[in-house]
C-alpha cells in the first residue's frame, strides 16, 4: 500500500533574475536536504519550522519536508493504528504492521544516505554533533511515536536508531522532531544569513557562547562592558573567549573537562 506523502516547501521553480545555483550554495529541489516525518499529526508540520530562517530556507528549496500520515496506513474501516500492549498495562502501542508500511514507503522515497530515527526518551541524547552529522547527510527519516510508543520489533527489524530530545517524557515525537530538524537545517549551507554565526555559537567551539549586548549603551543603570565599545577587535575576541571559558567552567563542568583536555 503506497500513499502519496504530503510535501511542503517550494515545489515549482519561481522566475528569478539569476540562475538559482548562483544565488544559493545548494541547487533548489534537486538534491535538497529532506526531512521525512512519519506521524499521526502531519498537520503539526512545518509548525515553527515554517517561520523565520528555517521557513525561508523551506520556501527557497534549501530543504524539503515530507510527512507520512500514519492514519493513511491504518487498518480497517476505522484505520486503526494502535492496540493494547501485549502482557497488559496502561495505554496503547503503535502496531508493527502499520508502521512497517509507512516506513517502507518513506524509505523507498529516500534518496542517498538518510539516517532512520525513532524519537524516544530511551534514545541517545540529541546534541550539536548529531545535528552536524544529519546536516551532512541527504536528510533524515523521523518516526514520531504516540501513546506508549511503538512495537519493539519494528525497531530491531528496520535497525532504527533511537534518539531522545532530553531526559523528560513528551506526549509525542513531533516536538522533538521539530527541534532536531531546526538544529540540523540551520547548519545547511545558505540557511543562516551570516555564515559566521554558526562558527562562534555555543557548542561549535566546545564552549558555551559569551554574553551578547546591544543598544541602548546604558539601560536601567547597567552599562555594556567597555571593551565591546572600544573598537579593538583583538581585545574584544580575547574578552569573549575568557567569558566563554568562565561560563562553561561554571555551568558545564562536563564540557569544560573535554575542552581542556583538547587544548593541552
Ligand atoms: N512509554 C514511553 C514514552 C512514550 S511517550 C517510555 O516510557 O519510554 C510517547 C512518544 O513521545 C514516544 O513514542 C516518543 O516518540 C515521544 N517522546 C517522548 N519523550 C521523548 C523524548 N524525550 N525525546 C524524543 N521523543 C520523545
Amino acid at each position: 500500500m503506497s500513499k502519496t506523502p504530503k510535501s511542503h516547501g517550494r515545489l515549482t521553480a519561481r522566475p528569478t533574475l539569476q540562475p538559482r545555483e548562483v544565488i544559493t550554495d545548494t541547487p533548489a529541489l534537486v538534491g535538497s536536504w529532506v526531512a521525512q516525518i512519519i506521524t499521526l499529526f502531519p498537520q503539526a508540520f512545518p509548525g515553527v519550522l515554517g517561520e523565520s530562517l528555517t521557513g525561508k530556507a523551506l520556501q527557497d528549496g534549501l530543504w524539503r519536508l515530507e510527512t507520512y500520515n500514519l492514519r493513511d496506513y491504518g487498518i480497517g474501516k476505522h484505520r486503526n493504528v494502535d492496540d493494547t500492549p501485549a502482557g497488559g498495562g496502561a495505554g496503547m502501542v503503535l502496531r508493527a504492521d502499520v508502521l512497517e508500511n509507512a516506513i517502507t514507503d518513506a524509505r523507498r522515497a529516500a534518496k542517498g544516505a538518510m539516517p532512520l530515527v525513532y524519537l524516544s526518551p530511551r534514545g541517545r541524547r540529541f546534541d550539536q554533533a548529531m545535528a552536524r552529522d544529519w546536516a551532512r547527510h541527504d536528510g533524515v527519516t523521523l518516526l514520531c511515536g504516540r501513546f506508549e510508543g511503538v512495537d519493539e520489533r519494528v525497531l530491531t527489524h528496520f535497525g532504527i536508531q533511537e534518539v531522545s530530545l532530553g531526559d523528560f517524557v513528551l506526549t509525542g515525537g513531533e516536538i522533538a522532531a521539530q527541534a532536531m530538524i531546526d538544529a540540523s537545517v540551520r547548519l545547511l549551507p545558505g540557511v543562516l544569513g551570516n555564515a559566521e554565526s554558526a562558527v562562534e555559537e555555543s557548542f561549535a567551539t566546545g564552549l558555551l557562547e559569551h554574553p551578547q549586548y546591544t543598544k541602548p549603551a546604558e539601560w536601567q543603570g547597567h552599562a555594556i562592558p567597555e571593551v565591546l565599545l572600544s573598537g579593538n577587535h583583538a581585545k574584544i575576541a580575547e574578552w569573549r573567549k575568557a567569558q566563554a571559558e568562565q561560563i562553561t567552567k561554571a555551568r558545564r563542568p562536563d564540557l569544560w573537562e573535554i575542552y581542556k583536555s583538547k587544548e593541552t
